[in-house]
């Protein structure tokens, strides 16, 4: 499923990413998406056996301690100590788009060097379809049934959850409509409202690995970019800033004007100017 990435093998971060071997705290296989991407610039991934659910579970019984920064720091420390240097992790966020109405995937993939405690982060941030939630009452109908084909059932599998959360215990990975119908019926049968939604975890949501594969390009492409003030591997793009001028009335709008590339080993940052000119939907005055 990995196809051609911008991280060629030609490009090689430099040391010490350079022929690391990181340790990966996983236990929904996404090593199957992030090994081959980084296998790429030189790096040996190796699962490390770690219950990465004890910091949080997408269906809810585990809330997450903190961001998701923080988290993935967690679980870095945590491959870094199992394989003696480097460390490396994957963290999710789904929420909604601060101006559509979709829900919005952030993945993080993060290589540690506990040496140094530096964390260079890729990212990579997708609408995401596939992660949908209906609450039934009765019987699981044609629009339910159509809402869960379009999020991707069978391949992108399902959970079942009472509306009372500690009445039922989550029914997880349901790859058809008859498990989705039974399980449904199950909770009814227990007096509560039932919760259909996707099951989030990376072995299980097709959607969910095609981005957590796009955050370790991000990654491998950061690995490979040395800052020009100290050397290290891991410069790039840290945040935006908005301002691009509008095309019609050449107004600051909220559409990006610079990117902040920053180094992860040093306090060395850039800002890069955004060419060209904004579209007027962006502008509050053409637009308002
Ligand atoms: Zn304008
Ligand atoms: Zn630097």
């Amino acid at each position: 499923m990995v196809t051609a990435d911008p991280a060629g093998t030609d490009r090689f971060p430099p040391p010490p990413y350079r022929g690391a071997t990181a340790g990966f705290a996983t236990v929904h296989h996404k090593e199957h998406v992030v090994a081959p991407v980084l296998d790429r610039v030189g790096l040996v991934v190796e699962v490390v056996p770690f219950d990465t659910d004890s910091l949080g579970t997408f269906s809810g019984e585990v809330p997450r301690p903190g961001p998701a920064v923080e988290v993935l720091r967690t679980k870095a420390v945590a491959g870094a100590a199992a394989s003696g240097r480097f460390g490396l992790a994957s963290e999710g966020s789904f929420g909604p788009d601060p101006s559509l109405p979709v829900t919005v995937d952030v993945e993080l993939v993060g290589l540690l060097d506990a040496s140094s405690e530096v964390l260079v982060v890729g990212r990579a941030v997708s609408p995401a379809p596939w992660a949908v939630t209906v609450t039934v009452h009765g019987d699981v109908d044609d629009r339910i049934v159509e809402l869960l084909h379009r999020a991707g059932l069978p391949d992108q599998r399902m959970i079942v959850t009472s509306a009372e959360r500690s009445a039922v215990a989550p029914v997880k990975g349901l790859a058809d409509l008859d498990s989705v119908r039974r399980a449904v019926h199950d909770v009814l049968r227990a007096g509560h409202g039932a919760t259909i939604s996707s099951d989030l975890r990376a072995d299980r949501s097709p959607g969910r690995r095609a981005v957590i594969h796009d955050a370790a390009v991000d990654l491998a492409e950061r690995l490979s970019t040395v800052c020009p003030t100290c050397g290290a591997g891991g410069f790039g793009p840290e945040s935006t800033e908005p301002g691009l001028p509008c095309s019609w009335c050449d107004s600051p709008t909220s559409a990006t004007l610079h990117r902040v590339h920053r180094c992860p080993s040093c306090t060395h940052e850039e800002r890069r100017t955004v060419e060209g000119a904004a579209d007027p939907a962006h502008c509050a005055r053409c637009n308002p």
